[in-house]
């Protein structure tokens, strides 16, 4: 692999969270269909990595042979897989954001390997470069990227999940100042079975968090026995334990009481690594429900045939593409952050890390929707194999209970949607973003007439459908916020609207960058008709619409009463008139293609 160089700057992008706001261009919006050769490259290499080194051993995977995993991750350290996404100085490919994007979509199919791959390239690997000092990152990294040595990362606590901070596991100096002397217990770490490096959650003096670099053989240090688990059961799975383990002071990972930074700002990019990592997984799955259904024949006829089939497969395609939009539309504005901040002099370490946090509020949109639209695809996979989805001899089973972990870890998907609002109301109330102006405006055009224009141009249905969706959100989300001011509710109490205002958060990302990409993709030459993509805008919008009223409707009655309900729920029917598409033969169309070519192939 080569260093992939990419100078240009774009300034003409959004800030993180900025897309409820404001309107993004076409033109400033990256779409994969615009990954270069060289990328394509890298892509191939990886597909090839899949099929002759990681499918060969999939049953082996899968039985956690002793062995496998890390030796597939030798392997993939000796490909420069490993160490893509760190510096050169270490050992790495330094390669853009965009590149290992794309590692990580081809290497979605890898079922349980992808949960080994990600711990220990994403939340393994990645506190070290980010916080680690030079002489941690000097010991460690080089070893990690040649896949000698793999990561974990140890977090959660039988008593401590979702409310990590109230980790129990201490730490204590040892009077000469040379160690920490940690006892506790950690619980779902993956890749504890052979990881050679722990990163550590614990409290120093029981109540200042803080990270800590643990290695194997440290004495004290003990694993229990791999879990039983519904899913990836290739990925090892332990318990952890300390027991007076005596870890070196200058194993300090940061600052004292500041492991929270740690723990969360890796989770950012974690999250965005696990929605590319699930799409990648969806594209594969739906692939082999095509293939299933186009040569499995019931009635004298292909299944592949019936309109209640292609309405699964046109659907999964649908959701999938939309995932693809937004997750590539997200690598390029890290990436863009990226290089702007490393032009102004931060270390590469430095500006991925804050290139995440900028873009962390989309990181978790992406994870909700990724894991979720997964599920909905290897569901209705399932369902188009019939009685031979149910059996372990095809992949179907495997990758039905495979999914259903992604929607749990890296912080679960109710802990994502708070996490979107709150980040984002944060943000307002810091003065980082100026939702209050735009909510103004759409409080002001709720007490005026409708126009009657009707929208122009090609897509100018779906751009004025994007905006009145945004008005939506604004609408909701700042009578919420007003009446919390007024002391009339108190939305943390409220966790049923905040869900609502998530939700709408999500369709409106995801259907801005549908349209983004669909738009540029009119403009370039590609092999699929461009009536077949304004069929999955089409539909996307459509769904989208009666979503977007729904959530609306249950948040605005849940909170608001008399006039003012009344009021907004005449705005809401007006800012939700998307016209009505035949979505049966939209999706006919978008089947049609998939039949045809027998795979996803957007
Ligand atoms: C296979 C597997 C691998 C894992 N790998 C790792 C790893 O490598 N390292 C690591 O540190 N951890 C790992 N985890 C742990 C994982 O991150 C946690 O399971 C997850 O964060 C949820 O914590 P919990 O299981 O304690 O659930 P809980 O936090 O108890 O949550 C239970 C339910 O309550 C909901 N809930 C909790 N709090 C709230 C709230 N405030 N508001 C609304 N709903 C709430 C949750 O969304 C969930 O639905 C792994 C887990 C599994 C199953």
């Amino acid at each position: 692999m080569t260093k992939n160089p990419a100078n240009f700057i774009n300034k003409d992008v959004l800030k993180g969270g900025e897309f409820i706001i404001k309107d993004a261009t076409a033109a400033s919006t990256f779409i994969p269909e615009e990954l270069n050769e060289e990328q394509l490259m890298i892509k191939d290499m990886c597909l090839d990595f899949l099929q002759n080194e990681l499918e060969p051993v999939r049953e082996k995977i899968e039985k956690q042979e002793e062995g496998v995993a890390p030796a597939l991750l030798q392997k993939m350290g000796e490909l420069g897989l490993l160490g893509s996404h760190m510096p050169e100085t270490y050992g790495g490919m330094e390669l853009d954001t965009n590149t290992n994007t794309l590692i990580c979509d081809v290497l979605g199919p890898a079922g349980s390997f992808s949960t080994t791959f990600a711990a220990h390239t994403g939340i393994g690997m990645l506190p070290i470069l980010y916080f680690g000092t030079d002489a941690q990152k000097e010991k460690y990294l080089p070893g990690l990227i040649s896949g000698e040595m793999a990561a974990s990362y140890c977090l959660t606590e039988p008593g401590s999940g979702s409310d990590a901070l109230s980790a129990k596991t201490r730490a204590d100096l040892t009077p000469d100042g040379k160690h920490y002397i940690l006892n506790g217990q950690k619980m779902w770490i993956s890749n504890a079975g052979f990881a050679d490096i722990f990163i550590v959650f614990a409290q120093v003096d029981g109540d200042k968090f803080t990270g800590f670099i643990v290695e194997r053989d440290t004495e004290g240090f003990t694993l229990g026995a791999e879990e039983d688990k519904l899913g990836i059961k290739g990925s090892s799975t332990r318990q952890v334990f300390f027991e007076n383990a005596k870890i070196p002071a200058e194993n300090i990972l940061g600052e004292i009481g500041k492991g929270h930074l740690i723990a969360f700002n890796v989770l950012n990019i974690g999250r965005f690594k696990l929605c590319v990592l699930s799409n990648g997984g969806a594209k594969e799955s739906l692939s082999s429900g095509i293939r299933y259904a186009n040569e499995r024949v019931q009635f004298k006829q292909p299944i592949s045939n019936f309109g209640a089939i292609k309405y699964k497969m046109a659907e999964q395609a649908i959701r999938t593409f939309a995932v693809d939009s937004a997750q590539y539309r997200v690598s390029n504005l890290m990436q863009d952050k990226v290089k702007a901040l490393r032009a102004e002099g931060m270390s590469y370490a430095e500006a991925k890390l804050k290139a995440a946090e900028e873009y962390a509020i989309e990181c978790a949109i992406l994870k909700v929707a990724g894991s979720e639209s997964l599920d909905y695809v290897v569901d209705e996979t399932l369902q188009i194999h019939g009685g031979m989805g149910f059996s372990e001899e095809g992949t179907a089973a495997r990758a039905y209970r495979d999914s259903r972990i992604a929607r749990i870890y890296e912080g679960t998907n109710e802990i994502c949607r708070l996490l979107t609002v709150d980040m984002l109301l944060k943000r307002a109330m810091k003065g980082r973003l100026d939702i209050v102006g735009p909510a103004w405006a759409v409080q002001k055009e709720l007490a005026s007439m409708p126009g009657f224009d009707r929208p122009e141009g090609k897509y100018g249905e779906e751009a004025k459908a994007l905006k009145d969706f945004k008005k939506v959100a604004l609408m909701v989300a700042g009578a919420a916020a007003k009446m919390q001011m007024d002391g009339e509710i108190n939305l943390k109490e409220e966790q049923e609207i905040l869900m609502n205002v998530a939700d709408i958060f999500i369709d409106i990302f995801l259907a801005e960058s549908t349209l983004l990409r669909i738009q540029k993709l009119a403009e370039m030459d590609k092999a699929i008709d461009q009536e077949i993509y304004d069929a999955i805008l089409q539909v996307f919008f459509s769904d989208a619409t009666s979503r977007i009223h729904k959530n609306a409707t249950d948040a605005l009655t849940s909170f608001a009463e008399g006039d003012l309900l009344k009021t907004m729920l005449m705005g809401l029917k007006r800012f939700t008139k998307y016209p009505p598409v035949n979505v049966k033969s939209a999706r006919r169309k978008i089947a049609a293609i998939l039949i045809e070519k027998n795979e996803y192939c957007f």
